[in-house]
This record gives C-alpha cells, sequence and structure tokens, in this order.
C-alpha cells in the first residue's frame, strides 16, 4: 500500500526511474507536510508573516506539482518543476533571512534534488544556475549577513563544499547510470542467450524440425489442455523407406541431405506450421494435425506420400519397383478423452505404422 502510495502507479523502465519516482514523490509528499508546519509555526508563533507566506506559497506549489505527478504521471516535468520551485523558494528564503542562524545549510539539497531527479546534464544544469545566483548573493552578503558575522573565510567554506558536493554527486549519478546501463544489457544478452539455448533445446540440428524433447512436452501439454475437452486430433508417424539401404548405397552423408530434404517438405506441406513437425527418431517424424477428419486428414498424408515421391530422389537399392525415395506412415485420428491418451495414440500410430510396412511400404494404415 505505502509502496504503491511512492511509485504513483508509475511503471519503470530501469532502476534509476524507480529510485526516481520514488525521491519525487517523497520530496513532494515531505514539502507538502513540512511546509504547511512552517506556516503554521510562523504564523503562530514566530509571527514572520512574509515567511509564513512563502511558506504556504511553496505548500501549496508543492501539492500543484505531487498532483500533477500523479495525474499525470510524468516524471520529467514534475522533476524539473519541482527543481525550480525548490531553487526559488531557497533564493527568496536567503534572501530575506540573511543566513540568520545557517540557513544556507539548506543549499546542499539542490544538486543532490537537481541531479537525481533529472538526469546528471539538466541537474548539473540546474545546479550551477542555482549556485551562480548563490554564490553572488552569498559575496554580497558579506559583512552583512548573518548579523554582519558573515566573513570571508565563510564565504570560501561555502563556495567549497557545494562545489564538491555537486562534483560528488554528479560522479555518484554518472557511475549510477553506467552501472545500470551496463546492467540492461547484460540482462538483455542473458535474455537473447536463454531464448537461444531454449530454441536449441527444442530443435533437431540436423533438420531444425522440433525434437524428440520438444514432441513429448507438446503432447504431453496438448493432452493436459484437452483433459476436459474431446477433440479431434490426428498423430501420424511417418518413416523413411529401406533407409539403412539408402545409407549403405549413397553414405552417410547423403542420407542426411535426404533427411534435411524430406523434413523442409514436410514442414511446407504443413504450412510451415514448426509446432507440428518432430523428427523423433533417426528417420522417423511425427506431425500432430488438430481438428480435421479422417478423411481429411488421408488428403494431407496422400499428399506427403506424394510430394515425397516427387522430390524424386533415386534409391536404386529400394526393394519398391518405382526405386525412389518413399515413405510409410501410421495414423490413429480419434477423440482425445481421459483413456485416449499421448501413449494410445502413439501406440496406434507405431502399430499401424508397423501393418504399412508389412504390407509393402510406401503407403498410409490408419489404426482401426
Ligand atoms: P524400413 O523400411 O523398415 O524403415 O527400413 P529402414 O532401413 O529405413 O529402417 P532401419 O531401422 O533398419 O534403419 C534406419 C536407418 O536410418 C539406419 C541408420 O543408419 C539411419 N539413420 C538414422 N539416423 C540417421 C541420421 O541422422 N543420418 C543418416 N544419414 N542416417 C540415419
Ligand atoms: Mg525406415
Ligand atoms: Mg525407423
Amino acid at each position: 500500500m505505502l509502496k504503491s502510495y511512492f511509485t504513483a502507479g508509475i511503471t519503470f523502465s530501469n532502476p534509476i526511474s524507480y529510485r526516481r519516482v520514488i525521491v519525487i514523490n517523497s520530496m513532494l509528499s515531505l514539502s507538502v507536510l513540512a511546509f504547511f508546519i512552517f506556516t503554521y509555526l510562523n504564523v503562530v508563533i514566530t509571527q514572520e508573516y512574509f515567511i509564513a507566506l512563502l511558506d504556504f506559497i511553496a505548500a501549496l506549489l508543492s501539492l500543484f506539482t505531487l498532483w500533477l505527478l500523479r495525474y499525470d504521471k510524468n516524471v520529467q516535468q514534475a522533476a524539473f518543476i519541482s527543481s525550480i520551485f525548490l531553487m526559488a523558494f531557497m533564493i527568496i528564503f536567503i534572501t530575506k533571512n540573511q543566513n540568520s542562524h545557517f540557513g544556507l545549510i539548506w543549499s546542499v539539497f539542490i544538486p543532490f534534488f537537481a541531479i537525481m531527479l533529472n538526469g546528471k546534464k539538466l541537474g548539473l544544469a540546474i545546479s550551477i544556475f542555482y549556485y551562480t545566483i548563490m554564490f553572488s548573493l552569498a559575496y554580497k552578503g558579506l559583512g552583512i549577513w548573518n548579523d554582519g558575522e558573515w566573513a570571508v573565510i565563510d564565504l570560501l567554506r561555502f563556495y567549497t563544499v557545494s562545489t564538491a558536493l555537486t562534483f560528488f554527486i554528479y560522479l555518484t549519478e554518472s557511475a549510477h547510470i553506467k552501472a545500470d546501463e551496463e546492467l540492461s544489457l547484460v540482462r538483455e544478452n542473458e535474455h537473447k542467450t536463454l531464448q537461444e539455448l531454449t530454441l536449441l533445446s527444442i530443435t533437431d540440428a540436423l533438420t531444425g524440425v522440433h525434437n524428440r524433447r520438444h514432441f513429448n512436452k507438446v503432447l504431453s501439454q496438448l493432452f493436459l489442455d484437452l483433459s476436459d475437452k474431446k477433440q479431434l486430433l490426428s498423430l501420424l508417424i511417418i518413416d523413411i523407406d529401406y533407409f539403412k539401404e539408402y545409407n549403405d548405397t549413397y553414405g552417410h552423408y547423403a542420407g542426411d541431405i535426404v533427411l534435411k530434404e524430406v523434413a523442409q517438405k514436410l514442414l511446407f506441406l504443413l504450412e510451415n506450421k514448426s509446432d507440428s513437425v518432430f523428427r523423433i527418431g533417426g528417420e522417423e517424424f511425427a506431425i500432430i494435425i488438430h481438428n480435421k477428419s479422417q478423411s481429411e486428414t488421408k488428403k494431407i498424408i496422400d499428399s506427403i506420400n506424394l510430394s515425397i515421391e516427387d522430390l524424386k530422389i533415386e534409391h536404386l537399392q529400394s526393394k519398391l519397383t518405382c526405386k525412389k525415395l518413399t515413405v510409410s506412415a501410421g495414423v490413429c485420428t480419434n477423440y482425445s478423452s481421459k483413456d485416449k491418451q499421448l501413449k494410445y495414440f502413439y501406440k496406434q500410430a507405431d502399430d499401424a505404422l508397423y501393418e504399412a510396412k508389412d504390407t509393402g511400404r510406401n503407403r498410409t494404415i490408419f489404426s482401426k
């Protein structure tokens, strides 16, 4: 609750802007509270009416900026306005107060807020502008301010501390920004590497289609999603015929090229829906088809058989008369249900594939 108040419902792209919003919200909320209390104290106790009026104006301006920040969610604008208000307030306050009770000490907050809220460049410009005015006021106040006790040594101390502090805050902010940029870069690279690794872990290195690991995952998830819905599903297992003989005749390297060609053809026929084609074994592929009847599925598988033959890959050692590379397929088309799960579909399709092999190859068998 407190955290959501200070973050003002703003979303952050990096830790720097997160810090900026928290600081500006806290600062403005505290200023509203503090300036109303100062107004009250100056009216009722010290009866310094001009200072009370200044405090009252500062309280209203802080309230307005706070409203602007929370309503507009424009951090940059609120940061700039509050820095200018704070600066103007300090200049008027010191002019009036003449550094009595060392009122000048409040100046240390100017570079701190200006740089932290507006970023290093604009913040530094605001701080330099502020100190140009304040340094000359402090110079003119020699022998006048602090009931005539404001001396050159005090002035030099003020100059040195203010300059050193501004420089230090500027350096710290620069280091923060640099560290934040480097962290973002590391995160971006990590994210990219993770994406690459995830892709590698689910992709078959040779053919580029998804691998068996992904097949198991996709199917398990599919059956989990469908656990309470009945949906028509087809699982196709496709196996290249006489592939051992192909390797023996044309060599393993030529065999690899054929595997790639077949995989790309399957992907093409399934309109590049990569989550539908998997290499699940050496020369074995699986395809998942959703919501298509057995006759529609048959059309797809017929086009697969034809397209593979159409590749016209010579296979002289094939025991088939065409002497071309062919495939056999086993298909299970059924409604998913509690008892018709992954194992059921897989076994049915695998049995059908065996039957296709036993009955002469280059064909598709649908499980009963
Ligand atoms: P069937 O018609 O009964 O399917 O006979 P087959 O020769 O295709 O089947 P078998 O299981 O006897 O042989 C499969 C061959 O697939 C054996 C193996 O050398 C080959 N193979 C498996 N993985 C790869 C691979 O990554 N590259 C190549 N070139 N060949 C592979
Ligand atoms: Mg085979
Ligand atoms: Mg096989």
